[in-house]
């Protein structure tokens, strides 16, 4: 992408399912075709982001489909000994679209610094793969207040090296870790404070056209109950799903509240 491209309407609408470490690989088929089978349009875009074991098989469910595949992790090195890792290139090989750089889960469990997530998404843009990058703000941050500085200092870190044309590749899902599979919810103004929040601190580093035009999903215990009220805001483009997106009807619930 050149460095003087218009970004005009690549905003998209965007809804992506993180299946985690759940379902084997027959749950996982009939899951995505059942996905698949629902989705008949691409007025939003539907990723889905099975584990590692799934890709092979499932990218063919989803060809000739309106429905996208993403993984839910790369390594940060490029090849080598690295027992048990997964490379970008790998991913890339076999077809996959996107990959989840810095969910929280992976931050909190997996020790993967600011630092760390910045290697990941240098060896996903190299490999052409387009990362879907998890920011937010844990509980004792946002009850001390310190939620702003802590997603500025998480997005500073990890993205604001790239250039405009690698950044305006990437998705953004704000998900505040204490609403991650808790059931607790941020409320819609909550939600559509810290987009706004996100969208300012990109237009600060990269200007009006990129801000404008990158997806920002939000993400914690999303559900068809609550997705419309959350998707209506202005700067929430979308959701990225975790409990919710393992079940058919209520992963596609959620695609048509929009
Ligand atoms: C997630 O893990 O990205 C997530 C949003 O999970 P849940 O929807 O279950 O809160």
């Amino acid at each position: 992408m050149a460095n003087n491209i218009k970004y005009k309407n690549m905003k998209q609408k965007i809804v992506a399912g993180n299946w985690k470490m759940n379902t084997n690989l027959q749950e996982g088929k009939d899951l995505s075709v059942d996905i698949i089978r629902s989705v008949k349009n691409d007025d939003v875009k539907v990723i889905i982001i099975p584990p590692f074991t799934h890709l092979s098989n499932i990218i063919n469910e989803t060809n000739n489909s309106f429905v996208s595949i993403g993984a839910q992790n790369c390594a940060a090195y490029e090849k080598g000994a690295y027992t048990g890792e997964v490379s970008a290139e790998m991913l890339k090989s076999i077809g996959i679209e996107y990959v989840l750089i810095g969910h929280s889960e992976r931050r909190a469990y997996f020790n993967e610094t600011n630092e760390i997530l910045k290697q990941k998404l240098d060896i996903a843009l190299k490999n052409q793969l387009l990362p879907i990058f998890c920011c937010g703000e844990m509980l004792e941050e946002r009850n001390s207040n310190n939620h702003f500085s802590v997603v500025k200092q998480q997005l500073k870190e990890s993205l604001f090296h790239l250039k405009n044309y690698d950044l305006i590749k990437l998705i953004i899902a704000y998900e505040p870790v204490w609403a991650i599979g808790t059931g607790l919810t941020a409320s819609p103004k909550q939600a559509e404070e810290m987009h706004a929040f996100i969208r300012k601190v990109i237009q600060e580093q990269y200007g009006n056209d990129i801000a404008n035009n990158i997806s920002i999903l939000y993400g914690g215990s999303c559900k068809p109950t609550n997705a419309k009220e959350l998707f209506s805001n202005p700067n929430v483009d979308g959701g990225l799903i975790g409990g919710a997106a393992l079940n058919a009807n209520d992963f596609v619930g959620i695609i048509n509240s929009f």
